[in-house]
């Protein structure tokens, strides 16, 4: 199969692998620390994160297919997907809300104050954003949040809780969905704000993960005051607000050109290690299907981004791959272990570690619940990709 990249495209594709080269650590550090598992525990990690990001931003990658007259690179699809993948494959800290949805949305619905305020602080990686969406009980069914917002003066009052909210122990602004219609349809009566994550009255209370990770949080409001200029969009449209599909690169191939790394970390090992395999003959033939399944989903994200480079927005497409790749991860890990037997439990630090799997692996079971569940995934691929009706 051919994929007609733009004849610069290659070109490019080398230009982001000597910056990779030149600019982070040697691969071994890298995979150590597993910033590509969205890692930004501690202040060392976020100002080594922001540190890169500030990098890229200079280069003028960081926004890159955001139009220009926001202060993006107006870069095509297909050079935005052969970045996401080698900036992946790297395991580089490329991740950030701001980029992918904030700036977006305030170009959509923002006012000019508003765009004015925040997307420059946005490209220049001055501000890290989180976001506060689900709730304890709301996260499929997300328009059920229940956290109000009530209009004082000329303020908005929040109460309520967030949940599962990534980096909201670092964040400076909170990207959140509040009910300001409390009697409306539950689709209607939700609005975005843009909050200070350091306003009086928010608690932010660490949620450990099960591989020790300190990566999402509770997030507490008590009576805290966000200006009414802090709405973005219309009140009680934010449904729609959040719902649009955004024309930005969301092709899942960072899953893909993650998960290739991984079977060629996994292969490697099984080749010069002959009693590894001996010891469990079947996972050679685990690592074959890892291997067709990393090209098989690769082509899915290609896909996607081909069709967002003709125009036409990916629904159940982009579904399909995010499923796929999400579970392919979990499959890599298990095969993984199965290669590695016991000592795939010894944690970072072991000396008697052969491969640093133990976190990735439990780190792997969150990413078929994050962005969607693979429930809710299979449905929108039942229903509006295969035309089921609903059950
Ligand atoms: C690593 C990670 C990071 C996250 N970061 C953030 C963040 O930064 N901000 C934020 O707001 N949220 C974040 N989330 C939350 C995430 O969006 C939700 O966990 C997710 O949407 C599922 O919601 P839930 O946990 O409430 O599960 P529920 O919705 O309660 O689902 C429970 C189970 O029921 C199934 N189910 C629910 N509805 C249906 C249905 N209609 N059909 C079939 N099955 C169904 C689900 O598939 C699941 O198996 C994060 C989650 C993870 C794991």
């Amino acid at each position: 199969m051919r994929f007609n990249h733009e004849s610069d495209v290659e070109a490019f594709r080398a230009e982001v692998r000597g910056f990779i080269a030149a600019e982070l650590p040697p691969e071994e550090e890298r995979a150590r620390r597993g910033y590509e598992r969205g890692f930004r525990d501690n202040q060392e990690e976020y100002d080594y994160v922001m540190g890169f990001q500030k990098k890229l931003s200079a280069r003028g990658w960081l926004a890159m297919a955001w139009p220009r007259e926001y202060g993006g690179g107006g870069a095509s699809h297909m050079r935005q997907l052969v970045y996401n993948e080698e900036m992946a494959y790297a395991g580089a800290p490329v991740g950030n809300m701001g980029i992918a949805w904030v700036g977006p949305s305030l170009m959509l619905y923002g006012t000019d104050a508003q765009k004015t305020q925040f997307i420059p602080r946005i490209t220049s990686a001055a501000d890290w954003w989180c976001t506060l969406y689900s709730e304890p009980s709301a996260g499929s069914d997300l328009a059920a949040l229940q956290t109000r917002a009530v209009r004082d003066g000329d303020d908005y009052v929040l109460n309520g809780q967030k949940i599962w909210t990534s980096g909201g122990h670092l964040a400076d602004w909170g990207w959140m969905a509040a009910r300001t219609d409390p009697d409306a349809p539950k689709h209607k009566g939700i609005t975005m704000f843009m909050v200070n994550m350091k306003s009086p009255g928010i608690t932010v209370r660490p949620l450990i993960n099960m591989a020790s990770r300190h990566g999402f949080n509770e997030v507490f409001f008590e009576d805290v005051r966000v200006p009414a200029t802090q709405v973005v969009g219309e009140v009680n449209r934010g449904w729609y607000h959040m719902a649009v599909a955004l024309d930005f690169e969301r092709s899942g191939i960072a899953a893909y050109a993650g998960g290739r790394k991984s079977v060629e970390r996994l292969v490697a090992l099984a080749r010069t290690s002959a009693a590894l395999l001996a010891a469990r003959a079947s996972v050679r033939h685990e690592l074959a299907d890892r291997s067709i399944e990393v090209q098989a989903g690769t082509f899915l994200a290609y896909r996607v981004a081909t069709m967002q480079a003709r125009g036409l927005v990916p629904n159940h497409e982009a579904s399909a791959s995010k499923l796929f790749g999400s579970e392919m991860s979990q499959r890599i890990a298990s095969t993984g272990m199965h290669l590695l037997g016991m000592a795939g439990q010894l944690r970072d630090g072991s000396p008697a570690q052969l491969l640093d799997l133990a976190s990735g692996y439990l780190q792997a079971a969150s990413a078929t619940i994050a962005a969607g569940t693979s429930e809710i995934q299979r449905g929108i691929i039942a229903t509006r990709g295969l035309g089921l009706p609903r059950g």
